[in-house]
């Protein structure tokens, strides 16, 4: 698990910085707004159970 350094694009695993580097990446790489929703979405609840 890798959650404290930075965020990897669930969709292609591509390295990201953090979780504002992740949206810019998922708008420019993949321009599927659904998939950015879902995957911020996953990614705001997660660390609360961590
Ligand atoms: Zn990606």
């Amino acid at each position: 698990m890798r959650f404290v350094d930075g965020t990897d694009c669930p969709l292609c695993g591509e390295a990201t910085a953090d979780r504002e580097a992740l949206r810019l990446h998922l708008m420019c790489q993949h321009r599927k707004s659904e998939l950015t929703d879902l995957s911020l979405a996953l990614l705001g609840e997660a660390p609360a159970s961590a």
